[in-house]
Parts: C-alpha cells; structure tokens; sequence
C-alpha cells in the first residue's frame, strides 16, 4: 500500500480509500450489513487506512455500519483516517436534498459523531454545492467545526473553481472530492490542475465507474431493484452500454498483453498515477472483491500505453456522458 501525507494537514493515510456508498444500500438495492462489516475489516487488514462516507449512503445506514465495524476492530481510531460528508438533507416526501445552512450542518455534525461513535471527523466534505445558500455561511460553519478540532481537514465535493474561490475567503480548503476515472474525466479540464495550484488532495470518486471497469459486468448482468445502474445511470444504458462494455474488452486485453494485468487493475493504477496529490475511491461491499489491491504496485503505465488508452477511449465510446445523473436536487427545485 502506497501512503502520504494530506497536503496543508498532517493527516496520514494510504492512496487508496474504501468508498461506501454501496454499503449504505440505497441507490444500490439495499445492503447486507455483516457483509459490509467484513468488507470494511478486510480492507484495513489489506492497509487501507481511509475510509470515505456521508450521511446520504444509505440516509445514516453507511455511517452506522462503520461505527459498529470500527468499534470492533483492533485498530486505534488514530490508526484510521475518516472521511465524511454534509450538505445532503432528506424527508421521506423528496428524498435528498441540498442543504448547506450553518443550522444543518452544525446538527449534520452530531449524527455523524454518533454513527461513526467517535468525536471527530478527519476530513469533512461539503457533499454538493447548495446554491441557495451564502457560501461564506456554509465556509464559516466548517470553519467553526474545524477550530473547535471536530474535523481536521476541509473538503469541497463537486464544487467548481469559481465557487470553491468563494468559499475559500471564510475557511481553508485542504481537499477536493471529484469524479475521475478512465470514463469520467471532465475533472482534468479545471479541478485537478486547480488542486494542484492550491496544494489540495484530490480524492478521486467511482475509480471502477461504478462497477463498469471491474471487468465483471457483462450486457446480461442483472441489477437489483433500486440500484441505480439498473435504470438511471446513462452508461449502463443500450445503446452507450455496449460502447463501455466494448472499452472495457480492449482494455482489458491491453492490460493482459502490456503487464500481465486484468482491467480493474489498469483502471486503478492509472487513477493512482494522476497528476497531483491523489487519493483513489474504490467502493466494495464484499471482502474478496478488494483481493487486487496486493496487485496495483508492482507495475507502471508508460507514457505510451497511456496515449494507447486515450485512443481506445475515443474510438470505442463515441457518445461519452457525464455523473449529471448524480446531482441531488436543490430545495427550490423539489
Ligand atoms: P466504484 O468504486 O466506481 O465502483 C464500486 C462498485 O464496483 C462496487 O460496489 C462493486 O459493485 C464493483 N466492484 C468493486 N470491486 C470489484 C471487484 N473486485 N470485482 C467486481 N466488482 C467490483 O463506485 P462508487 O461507489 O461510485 O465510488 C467509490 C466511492 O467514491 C463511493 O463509495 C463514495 O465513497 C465516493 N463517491 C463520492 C461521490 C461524491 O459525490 N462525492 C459520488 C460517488 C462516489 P457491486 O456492489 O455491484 O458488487
């Protein structure tokens, strides 16, 4: 395992983050909670020593089964780095939504503490950016939380520059939490020359796209009811679907042919050599789905193989689409 040092904080932790979206079931069709505890022990067993969620995976459940894993791990709590989110409300009428208001926050910050049963969140990001509220109010609620020791990093997830320019007029920003992987690169454009510029840690979300670059889906792979790629994500949709899937095959193939690698593994050690301060989120919800991860170090994509990917990318997916699928809506909109 790779580890650093979080630029501008003195957090230590490994490259690779444990991404628990899944484990909060929604979104994913549900979740099956010992399972998830053992995924969760087996990735610190392996030397993951981050572990990224919000309130939203699962409206507390993923936070909750942190906490319960964590409590009976051997680990200290000063051993693991805990990344966690707010800025997403929810009622059972609309589901979630944007909500950035210092009132929310400071009481967002409790529930969090319990879930996790600890007293304080390594790295807090602000999940989605609510436009409806001042962004000097929601900079000064995390700045409040970070002097207080609350947290001890600050984060702004799917922020673009201009707005994270504002927010950086009432609190520091240490981290960016964006989407970046072979099929969602928008973030190259602006935000991760920006962390870079600003010495911010960029944690990389939906490293495999959500399952696509695992290798393991094929065009009759059945989803669950409620998981999102099932209707809703647009690559997991005829036609697009078969151009992923064509992409998926050729890189696969190139990874065998150059370094003896399957796909999945491609996938995260090209995110694990972007530019910058990079720390790659890959979700997994069952314990032998983390066994490549002794497989990422002992090999390098050259410069060549990287222009060959880009070429793959551009002849076999003609119509690429984004994670606007994602955004959560803003109250206004409801
Ligand atoms: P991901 O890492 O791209 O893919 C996760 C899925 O890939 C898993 O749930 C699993 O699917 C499949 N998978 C993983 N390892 C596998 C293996 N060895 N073999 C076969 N399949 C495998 O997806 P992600 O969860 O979207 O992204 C990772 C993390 O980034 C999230 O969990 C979350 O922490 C963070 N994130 C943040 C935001 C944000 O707005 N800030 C947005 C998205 C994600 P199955 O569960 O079906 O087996």
């Amino acid at each position: 395992m790779e580890n650093m040092t979080m630029k501008q904080t003195n957090i230590e932790t490994s490259r690779i983050g444990l991404g628990t979206w899944a484990i909060g079931g929604f979104q994913w069709g549900g979740t099956d909670e010992q399972e998830a505890q053992k995924t969760i022990h087996a990735a610190l067993d392996k030397g993951i020593k981050l572990i990224d969620t919000a309130p939203g995976y699962g409206f507390g459940k993923a936070e909750e089964i942190i906490g319960k894993a964590l409590h009976s791990s051997s680990l200290n709590r000063s051993e693991i780095t805990l990344s966690s989110k707010t800025g997403l409300n929810w009622n059972e009428k609309d589901g979630l939504f944007r909500d950035s208001t210092k009132a929310f926050i400071h009481q967002d910050i409790e529930r969090t503490l319990r879930n996790l049963q600890t007293d304080y969140v390594d790295v807090y990001h602000v999940h989605w950016p609510d436009t409806l509220t001042p962004f000097y109010e929601t900079a000064e609620a995390l700045n409040y939380l970070y002097k207080e020791g609350k947290i001890r990093a600050i984060g702004l997830s799917n922020f673009s520059t201009e707005q994270m320019d504002i927010f950086r007029e009432a609190a520091p920003i240490h981290a960016i939490q964006v989407p970046h992987n072979l099929f969602e690169r928008n973030s190259e454009n602006e935000l991760l020359p920006y962390a870079e510029e600003k010495e911010l840690t960029a944690f990389l979300y939906s490293s495999l796209t959500r399952g696509l670059l695992s290798g393991n889906i094929t065009k009759d792979s059945q989803f669950s009811e409620g998981d999102i790629r099932r209707d809703t994500d647009p690559k997991f949709q005829s036609p697009r679907f078969e151009q992923y899937l064509k992409a998926v095959k050729e890189l696969d193939e190139l990874a065998q042919d150059r370094f003896n690698k399957n796909v999945l593994e491609l996938a995260l050690r090209w995110n694990l050599q972007q530019p910058g301060s990079t720390i790659s989120l890959w979700g997994a919800r069952h314990p032998e789905q983390l066994a490549p991860l002794d497989n990422l170090w002992d090999f390098f994509i050259d410069d060549e193989t990287m222009r060959d990917i880009d070429e793959i990318l551009m002849r076999t997916v003609k119509t690429p689409i984004g994670i606007d699928f994602m955004a959560p809506p803003n109250k206004q909109d409801l």
